[in-house]
């Protein structure tokens, strides 16, 4: 996204993509108002809203035997009043086709960065493994966009807080029938939890576990784990025994961290490489374009003359810092508060009484929406394309 915003405002831009495609199932799917917005600014959501997606209005879930709406995204104030759930892979190939209508940016897939080339103490370039041999590229500035293992932020010596997570998440589909539930996210029974992402043809599921049981629930056996998938989605049925081996799960593991600084003079993290986000509340997708579009703001002028000076990289961090921090804090709240007591019990679960309120006061939903859909201080695009 940062490479596209900088090409279109006339900066030259290399993108280096380690896989040949992006096709990954677990970056998530949730693109929100605020992304949206994002692209109304860039006038390319009419295009973007033609891709194949689903709208989701309200989102909440399913507390025992409850049905609590929590967000209700009807009422932003936003040219989107929803969230739409695209596979990550689609939106980045959206994002990839626009980028390549401008000479200005280059793609190189198939191309790992595994060092950087370092003058004095200024960052220069980077080196990359890929499919035609080694490749040295120069820059006046490397931006670390490489998610939550990020090389580019171990190379540079980065200094890591971790803030901890107390989850990790299983990730595996099953098939999904026309009459099926729709879009109810998550799922809450004594000591279990999952989330059900709708792909049409399919379920996207999320099982959390608390972090390292994965052995303990191996050794019940599979069989005792398609019951207990059953027992918070009874519509699936047999389609339970469409997992067949544990081969078919990935074990996703979640983290929680941030760089104490995002930035060394001609290098800036971005994204997950800058604050690993844990899954809670679908945002870090939304969270890493945030960033991108600040910087894109900050930087595109100084990249244009040549020179960016670490005042304008700890600009951006200035500008993301607060978002990060609050939304990280929501993050793990709700990891320790409640999904890791849950997990850590047995008995059956009732919604608590400040979550039933959303039920009785749907004005209420207003507040997670808001968090949820638009976040703390939301960026607009200010390059020069967009702004002149
Ligand atoms: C289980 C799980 C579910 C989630 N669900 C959601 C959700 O529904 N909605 C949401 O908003 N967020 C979700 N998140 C969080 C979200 O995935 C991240 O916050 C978001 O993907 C961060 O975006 P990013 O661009 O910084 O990094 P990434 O999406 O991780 O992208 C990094 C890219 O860099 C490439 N790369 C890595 N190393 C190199 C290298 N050395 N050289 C070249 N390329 C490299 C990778 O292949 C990848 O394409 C989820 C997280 C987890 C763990």
């Amino acid at each position: 996204m940062l490479g596209y915003l900088l090409a279109r405002a006339g900066v030259d831009v290399v993108v280096l993509e380690k896989h040949a495609d992006f096709l990954r199932d677990f970056r998530g799917d949730t693109i929100h108002p605020s992304t949206l917005e994002v692209m109304h600014e860039l006038g390319i959501l009419e295009e973007f809203l033609k891709r194949p997606h689903s709208k989701v209005f309200q989102a909440g879930g399913q507390i025992g035997d409850e049905l609590i709406t929590i967000a209700d995204f009807s009422r932003l104030p936003t040219k989107c009043k929803f969230i739409v759930f695209m596979p990550q892979w689609d939106f980045l190939d959206f994002v990839t086709d626009h980028g390549l209508l401008y000479p200005t940016f280059n793609l190189k897939m198939r191309a790992e960065v595994d060092e950087l080339i370092e003058e004095g103490n200024r960052v220069v370039g980077v080196k990359a493994r890929t499919s035609e041999g080694p490749l040295e590229i120069r820059a006046d500035l490397v931006v670390g966009a490489d998610g939550r293992s990020s090389v580019v932020r171990k190379r540079a010596g980065l200094d890591v807080e971790e803030l901890g997570a107390p989850i990790d998440v299983l990730w595996f589909r099953l098939s999904r029938m026309p009459n099926d539930p729709g879009q109810v996210l998550g799922r809450v029974m004594a000591g279990k939890i999952m989330v059900m992402l709708n792909r049409e043809s399919y379920w996207q599921c999320g099982y959390i576990i608390a972090k390292g049981a994965l052995d303990k629930l191996k050794q019940r056996g599979l069989e005792a784990f398609r019951a207990d998938i059953l027992s918070l989605a009874t519509f699936l049925g047999d389609r339970v025994g469409e997992i067949h081996d544990w081969d078919e799960i990935k074990l996703l593991t979640v983290k929680v961290d941030r760089l104490r600084q995002w930035y060394r003079p001609g290098l800036l993290c971005i994204g997950d490489a800058a604050h690993a986000m844990s899954p809670v509340g679908g945002v870090g997708i939304n969270l890493a374009i945030q960033d991108a579009v600040a910087a894109a703001n900050i930087l595109a002028r100084p990249l244009s003359q040549g020179w960016v000076a670490p005042s304008h990289l700890q600009k951006v961090q200035w500008r993301r810092e607060l978002p990060t921090r609050v939304t990280q804090w929501v993050q793990v709240q709700i990891q320790n508060r409640i999904l890791g007591r849950v997990l850590g019990s047995s008995q059956p679960v009732a919604a608590p009484w400040v979550i039933r309120l959303f039920n009785r006061f749907p004005i209420l939903r207003r507040i997670p929406a808001r968090l949820i859909g638009i976040g703390v201080r939301p960026e607009h695009v200010k390059t020069p394309d967009v702004a002149e």
